[in-house]
């Protein structure tokens, strides 16, 4: 079997982002967003940047033409006129779900990690977007909550974007959180590969909204995730924010097989554990690394000779290409050994997965998608 080997890979020079403090090249408002609050905060928190106004957002996209990356350096204040909310994608026929919807407020990341699948899902819109009137999303998601009082919802913001990137210049989670906490059957969670949370240290969450992270060990870092934070800077903001009052959730998603990966995620399960309480860590997820055909194509061509598809990998029921089965098994269980060892009764799933490679990593039949998700949300 062809093993990545990711030992001994510097971290990349060009740290553009820095975590907490992005900063676009430009910021262009489409024309309706100029008067909205979260338009004049950005403009406020970025007194050195261009702001332009523009008839459509369809000229960000002119602006960077099929330039992935440029696409993330720009910013574009715009209001959505769609739905905000969804089924997460997981929920896959033939894969086990855990019943979650997504609410998306912004569109691409300032970051830029080597197995995104935004770099495909985006490719004909890339423009980093942020919409302005997050008032509409939560009109929209009330009306669900107060239809269906009976239900508990977990609810994510993390799917088409990092949930806090942009955080230090929109103030979104000042809307979400507070929202939140009055809401008895919904919970929030903010995935982000970020350590800005100062945003929501002065909000009390009521133990209604997670703060998680997705973790990788540092050789994973380095090759595959340009301009996010540190592992321990990840851990350092987690550790604050259950300070303020959250819970925080952990996912080694992508899980990357590399020569080292055991000692890898050994320690960094360790890291955690030394990190956070388990009575605050809401749930722990694992996820493989997973690409569709499209993009390999696109990684191939942005990345060329990325390690991430040195393995060999398989197609699966959604068409997917996954490491093989009886290595993704192995990695689970391993993993799934070091999480019970160092966080006892801390809730453990797999993301986008069969039932049968579930029972196998747990040695039981995978709990129906209802009572999954009800398990989740009642942490
Ligand atoms: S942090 Fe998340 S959204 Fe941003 S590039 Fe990485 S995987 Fe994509």
């Amino acid at each position: 079997m062809v093993r990545r080997n990711l030992v001994a890979v510097a971290a990349p020079a060009d740290a553009w982002y820095e975590p907490r403090v992005f900063t676009p090249d430009a910021v262009l408002v489409e024309r309706g967003a100029e008067e909205a609050p979260m338009t004049r905060r950005c403009r406020a928190r970025l007194p050195g940047v261009p702001f332009t106004v523009v008839a459509d957002r369809r000229a960000a996209r002119g602006r960077v033409g099929d330039d992935f990356a440029a696409a993330k350096r720009q910013l574009v204040l715009a209001v959505h006129r769609g739905s905000f909310l969804g089924y997460c994608p997981a929920g896959t026929r033939g894969l086990r779900c855990c019943n979650y919807l997504m609410m998306s407020f912004a569109t691409n990341c300032p970051m830029d990690c080597g197995y995104c699948f935004l770099q495909e899902y985006l490719a004909e819109n890339p423009p980093l977007t942020a919409y302005v009137n997050p008032e509409a999303a939560l009109a929209e998601l009330a009306a669900v909550l107060d239809r269906h009082t009976g239900r508990r919802f977990r609810i994510g913001t993390g799917e088409l974007a990092d949930s806090l990137a942009l955080d230090p210049l929109t103030d979104l989670s000042a809307d979400l959180v507070p929202f939140f906490a009055a809401r008895p059957n919904a919970l929030l969670e903010l995935k982000t590969k970020t350590d800005a949370v100062d945003g929501l240290l002065a909000l009390d969450p009521k133990d209604r909204v997670v703060v998680s992270w997705s973790l990788a060990p540092a050789a994973v870092v380095a090759i595959a995730e340009a301009g996010t934070a540190t592992v321990a800077a990840r851990l350092a903001a987690a550790r604050r924010v259950v300070a303020a009052g959250y819970k925080v959730g952990i996912h080694f998603d992508p899980m990357i097989e590399h020569a080292g990966w055991e000692e890898g995620y050994r320690d960094l399960v360790a890291a955690v554990a030394a990190a956070l309480p388990p009575a605050r860590v809401a749930w722990v997820s694992m996820g493989a690394l997973r690409f569709s055909s499209g993009l390999r194509a696109v990684v191939r061509r942005r990345f060329p000779g990325s390690r991430l598809l040195a393995g060999e990998q398989v197609p699966g029921p959604d068409g997917k290409w996954r490491d093989f089965r009886p290595l993704r098994v192995d990695m689970y269980r391993r993993i799934r050994s070091f999480v019970e060892a160092a966080l006892p009764d801390v809730p453990l799933y797999i993301c986008m997965e069969t039932p049968e490679v579930w029972e196998r990593v747990f040695d039981v039949p995978p709990p129906g998608e209802q009572a999954l998700g009800a398990r989740l949300a009642a942490r």
